[in-house]
């Protein structure tokens, strides 16, 4: 294979990442762990070490002040997060996953990876898909295409079955829910409309129920856990998560957490039991939320519900039977699932990705704008002068790329400055819209009458946003400068960014061919990594986390002779979790538990 043009699919999930690329013939998830499936987590070890993905994860649990989760929500934000005493924006630690990926992708395909299409939500916003690019840059990646993720999953379920015409894909995962009507027309996958809620997800669903645990030990216990230590919060967060799964194939869960923590040395337990339709009860308001969103798509789209041939759930959380039956009644269509739904964007992704590296894949895209674009402009609203007018000069739905001109008039005689402000939404008055960028065209020709400017706004296929001004009197391009939401980082800040990100953890993929003499040596040396959590060592873990918990709890009262004793044995216990060693960590759980016998009885 050329090594230049090899192009990876990547959906980059609120919790699970994915990688994919075109291997015998077909795309294919890549990955050496089983489930192909990243855990988007990122985290550093006190001793300093960085982790990515089901390390991460699992040190989230001890050191959730260490490990960062769910970044995808931040993207296009301006949080900053501490890690280790360093910051890093949300696109930099997405950066370090796609890193991990794109070595996933190296060890499988054994040649270097420079190209990606990357996936998002089809609602994210231009500030959103911004830093989305921006962190493949900062892995080191020329990020070919930005994909919507509704869009990537039709392609992937399309090129099973084409007989479907008009479908819709509802999409729920950790953070976000997206939901798109799509047709299917020979080779042409194009999509109608799209709407849906970047806040939503299985992260809430979650929290529902962690809030139902925390009530549940408060009432029994009078103690809010929610002031005790992180490690607490987050161990009841695991464990909230693990019973909601549960639910999705069991009517009742009984969830169980022991000594979550001691008072007056007496260790206090959760113990409770929720029902399917209890849990259920919990979340309707939220799920019934996203069939506004459903019909609001169809509108869009001009179809109505009778016209959808079949609907295709994607995302984990669409396993739960309440959405496919909630689908059935409300919407009457059929629903599928049979293209795994956490891997089936990452399919789509790759799919197009085989396409841009000329591979012979029978489907062709169109894809769409998921807002409406435009300028704000001095007009009349109710009768008065008012200067926050809109109208959209890129109309949501249109299919990408586009491009669209409309004129506009200075405001006042002489005018040699105006400012633009940009706006994305539907209404009228601009101020109940969302800026997302603003610039300043100077140096106009002072005139005593109106003067016209014309406003271009181009969207590619990305979904990334240009808007030029032009004098039409003299034809000349004014220089623009856009501030504000849309946050483009110049060539020079990228490259800061990327040395420092790359001397901080420096990557272990290489820039060129040459450097791929290491690979061999890298796959052999990934085959020996960790695996998965298992069940046992799941269990293991927790019973770590109780004894660590009841043992810092002593610390204060404790001889110093013991405590250098409980330390060392902290250290071990969590260096163990973090390696997933289980014979390492059940010596140190034994010895733990034999000094606290030996403490809590002296
Ligand atoms: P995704 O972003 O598509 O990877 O979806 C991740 C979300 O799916 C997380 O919130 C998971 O807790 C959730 N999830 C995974 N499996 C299940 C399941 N069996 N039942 C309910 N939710 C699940």
């Amino acid at each position: 294979m050329n090594v230049k043009d090899c192009i990876v699919g990547i959906d980059l999930g609120t919790t699970n990442s994915e990688v994919a690329a075109f291997v015998d013939g077909q795309p294919q998830v890549l990955g050496p762990d089983p489930s192909k499936m990243l855990a988007s987590c990122v985290g550093i070890s006190p001793t300093g070490e960085m982790l990515i993905g089901d390390a991460a994860r699992n040190q989230h649990l001890i050191y959730p002040d260490r490990t960062i989760r769910s970044v995808k929500r931040k993207m296009g934000s301006d949080e900053v997060f501490t890690l280790d005493g360093k910051t890093f924006s949300p696109p930099e630690i997405s950066a370090l996953i796609l890193r991990e990926l794109v070595q996933w992708a190296q060890e499988a395909l054994q040649c270097p990876v420079q190209k990606a299409v990357i996936t998002v939500p089809a609602y994210f916003s231009d500030a959103q898909r911004q830093a989305t690019r921006e962190a493949g840059e900062l892995a080191g990646l020329e990020v070919v295409r930005i994909l919507n993720e509704p869009t990537a999953a039709s392609l992937a379920y399309g090129c099973n079955d084409p007989s479907q015409r008009t479908v819709m894909v509802y999409d729920l995962g950790g953070g976000t829910f997206d939901v798109s009507i799509v047709s299917i027309e020979g080779d042409v996958t194009e999509v109608l409309a799209s709407h849906g809620n970047n806040q939503l997800g299985g992260d809430d669903f979650d929290q529902l129920l962690l809030d139902r645990l925390l009530e549940t030990f408060q009432k029994e216990h009078h103690i809010d856990l929610k002031d005790r230590q992180p490690s607490v919060y987050s161990r009841l967060r695991w464990a909230a998560e693990e019973a909601k799964k549960r639910l999705s194939s069991e009517t009742h869960v009984r969830i169980r957490e022991e000594a979550l923590v001691s008072e007056k040395g007496k260790p206090l337990h959760l113990d409770i039991e929720i029902g399917r339709s209890d849990f259920e009860e919990m979340i309707r308001a939220l799920v019934d939320s996203t069939l506004e969103s459903v019909f609001q798509a169809l509108d869009d789209a001009g179809k109505r519900a009778d016209e959808l041939d079949v609907i295709l759930l994607v995302g984990g959380s669409t396993r739960m039977p309440l959405i496919r039956d909630m689908l059935e009644e409300r919407v009457g269509a059929t629903v599928r699932q049979d293209v795994h739904p956490d891997l089936c964007v990452a399919l789509g992704a790759g799919l197009l990705a085989s396409r841009l590296q000329g591979h012979d894949v029978d489907r062709v895209l169109v894809d769409i704008s998921p807002y409406s674009f435009g300028p704000s402009y001095l007009g009349v609203q109710a009768g008065r002068q008012y200067r926050h007018c809109y109208h959209p000069i890129i109309k949501r739905n249109t299919p990408l790329p586009i491009t669209r001109t409309d004129r506009y008039f200075t405001a006042g005689p002489y005018q040699k400055r105006v400012e633009i402000e940009i706006f994305q939404g539907e209404d009228p008055d601009a101020l109940k819209n969302l800026l997302v960028g603003k610039f300043n065209v100077e140096g106009l020709t002072p005139v005593a009458e109106e003067n016209e400017v014309l406003c271009r706004m181009s969207l590619d296929l990305d979904g990334i946003l240009k808007v030029e001004a032009v004098e039409k009197r003299t034809g000349l391009s004014k220089h623009i400068t856009i501030n504000d939401a849309i946050k483009t980082k110049s060539p020079e800040e990228m490259a800061r960014a990327r040395a420092r990100l790359e001397q901080l953890y420096p990557a272990h993929a290489g820039e060129d061919a040459a450097e791929y003499d290491t690979i061999e040596a890298q796959f052999e040396e990934s085959k020996e990594s960790p695996t998965p959590l298992d069940p046992q060592l799941t269990a293991r873990i927790r019973e770590a986390e109780s004894l660590l918990d009841r043992s810092r709890a002593l610390l204060d009262g404790m001889h110093d002779d013991d405590k250098e004793e409980i330390i060392d044995l902290h250290e071990r216990i969590q260096e163990a979790i973090v390696a997933q060693e289980q014979e390492t960590l059940c010596s140190a759980i034994n010895e733990l538990k034999e000094l606290l016998f030996f403490i809590e009885g002296k």
